[in-house]
């Protein structure tokens, strides 16, 4: 067997959540080993459109949400750590884009009015114009009106690999998690036959925390998956946009975000409405079909004959809500010395952070000083989706 270790908290998952709070923590003096069965961000984050949500896009019924108020704060975060002044380090993390945009293709509908009235947007949106518009608008075609949010949009595989680094030493590729517990409650957990003693366990495994509550013996809290279908569309002709479309309804009729592919093509990741519900029942042929179609609908001088097309099917992990709901904020919950959470949003991964760091400070859970850790087998970085998808 190996070498038993100890460590002041252990976390199992390597997502953003994970990557995140394991950061914080060794900044903040305590030692942290982290589990990772699969790659680093290879579930839903590097899947993630990398939109630093500011809450805007919540409040496009006119009526400020729970969750317009919780994440209005996290750009700002977001900021400060890239700039290297922040609670993390995260200069060298690629940005994407200094703003996230609104597109209403046509005249702005009712719903709208309320929208740009509403306290969540109010100071934060301005309309912009001519050469100011995302450059796949720049052309004499556009009809569209256009509003800038101030949300970013990040490079996440420049994100994970920088929260990689500040990981050290304490990455832990594992493959079979046990609890270990003494005197009936849990101390650790066993990693493929090793025992790791901790003074908490945090679960932040995404979709894998279901398995790993079960598997600790534990029902609660309970876990909801919400599926979408994605878009992915590679080619010469396409340039960078990051806007929601608006249609009539709540939710953004699509949200295109645009990447940099390893051989330097743009790569649109397509997501919002045609994504949800009607998306998730359509096959791979019948979805690329109706986002040719919004695109061609959308951005008609686009020229798309050499784009080439995949869709990706991924589900959002989250505490289970009454009626399947988008909750409002990162969760966390507790029993004992495990604590399981999920962020809910890639924005929100500072909020799961503080959250564990506030139980920690409640319980006055001080740094043990634990020994050195050995040489450990490392996890993987996760593959960006659209080179997995469209080489
Ligand atoms: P994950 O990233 O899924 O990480 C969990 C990790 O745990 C995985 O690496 C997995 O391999 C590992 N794991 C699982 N089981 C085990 C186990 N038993 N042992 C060890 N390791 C385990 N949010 C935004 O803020 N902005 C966006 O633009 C955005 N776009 C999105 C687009 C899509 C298509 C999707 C699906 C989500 C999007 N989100 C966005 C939401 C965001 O991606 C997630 O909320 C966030 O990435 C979740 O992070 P996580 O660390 O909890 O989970």
């Amino acid at each position: 067997m190996s070498q038993s270790l100890s460590t002041d908290v252990l976390i199992v998952g390597g997502g953003i959540a994970g990557l995140w709070l394991n950061a914080r923590l060794r900044q903040q003096g305590f030692s942290t080993v982290l589990l990772e069965c699969g790659s680093l961000g290879g579930g839903q984050s590097l899947k993630s459109q990398g939109i630093i949500h500011g809450g805007a896009k919540y409040a496009l019924h006119g009526a400020l949400t729970g969750a317009s108020e919780a994440i209005a704060d996290m750009p700002r975060r977001w900021r400060e750590a890239l700039a290297g002044n922040g609670e993390l380090d995260l200069s060298g993390v690629r940005i994407l884009s200094e703003a996230h945009y609104l597109w209403s293709p046509g005249t702005l509908a009712g719903n709208l009015t309320s929208f740009f009235a509403s306290k969540a947007v109010r100071g934060r949106v301005d309309q912009v114009k001519g050469e100011q518009l995302p450059p796949a608008l720049q052309h004499p075609k556009f009809k569209g009106k256009v509003y800038r949010l101030a949300e970013l949009v990040l490079d996440v595989p420049s994100l994970i690999a920088r929260l990689a680094e500040l990981a050290g030493d304490g990455l832990l590729a594992a493959e079979r998690i046990e609890p270990l517990q003494e005197n009936a409650e849990l101390c650790g957990l066993i990693v493929d036959g090793r025992e790791i003693r901790a003074q908490r366990v945090v679960l932040s495994a995404g979709a894998g925390n279901a398995e790993l509550l079960a598997a600790l013996g534990v029902e609660q809290p309970a876990q909801q998956l919400r599926p979408l279908h994605m878009v992915l569309a590679k080619g010469p002709a396409l340039k960078p946009l990051y806007a929601h479309c608006l249609g009539g309804g709540p939710k953004p009729r699509v949200t295109v975000t645009t990447h940099p592919a390893a051989d330097g093509q743009w790569v649109w990741y397509l997501g919002g409405d045609l994504a949800e519900a009607d998306g998730v029942a359509r096959d791979e042929a019948a979805q690329i079909q109706a986002a040719q179609k919004e695109m061609a609908a959308l951005l008609p001088w686009v020229d798309q004959s050499q784009t080439r097309w995949a869709t990706l099917r991924v589900d959002r992990a989250e505490p289970a809500q009454s009626g399947l709901v988008r909750p409002d904020n990162a969760f966390l919950a507790e029993q004992q010395r495990l604590l399981v959470g999920w962020p809910t949003k890639l924005a929100l991964a500072p909020d799961f952070a503080d959250r564990v760091l506030a139980i920690l400070q409640r319980d006055n859970l001080q740094p043990a000083g634990h020994a050195a850790l050995p040489e450990l087998p490392r996890p993987p970085l996760g593959l960006p989706v659209w080179e997995a998808l469209l080489p």
